[in-house]
């Protein structure tokens, strides 16, 4: 990204926004300019620098005791070098610091004990696969929802 200027624009910051919106400011350090990007995670992941913290990111590393946070960092920046991501979230720290493996809530998993057990694996893997594209650290019941109307054609009438 570069400015009117002609200089590279470098992160300011990111914010998370809901679900997997962020919006990344860009700042020049020639003639001060910023400008601001909104899109989903996966969209401006290309646009920012390898190892870019969003704000909750920072925020939840700040909170650990120093040895730790250290640790993290390294962990969960080695992660996204390995899945080839830039941008730190709330939800690829989580996800990093799970080896990239989904949780089920509570709820997610009892419905899924519900779901035939014909399709119970292939809905399982799909669920997983979905919640992972997106950096969703956890399975949930509105994920399921979601999916289940898009691959299952179960629609519920909400357009
Ligand atoms: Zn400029």
């Amino acid at each position: 990204m570069q400015c009117g200027c002609q200089q590279p624009l470098r992160i300011k910051d990111v914010e998370e926004l809901e679900s997997d919106e962020v919006f990344a400011r860009f700042h020049c350090v020639d003639c001060d300019w910023t400008v601001g990007a909104e899109g989903s995670v996966k969209d401006l992941d290309p646009l920012v620098p390898a190892n870019t913290w969003s704000d909750e990111a920072r925020y939840h590393l700040s909170r650990l005791p120093p040895y730790l946070a250290n640790l993290v960092r390294d962990e969960v920046e080695t992660f996204a070098h390995d899945q080839h991501y830039q941008m730190m979230t709330y939800a690829r720290l989580v996800s990093a610091r799970n080896k990239g493996m989904v949780e089920w809530s509570p709820e997610a998993e009892r419905r899924l004990a519900n779901v035939p057990s014909g399709i119970r694996t292939m809905a399982k893997t799909e669920l997983e696969r979905t919640a992972l594209d997106r950096g969703m650290p956890e399975v949930t019941v509105v994920l399921m929802e979601e999916v289940k109307t898009r691959y299952f054609g179960m629609a519920t009438g909400r357009s």
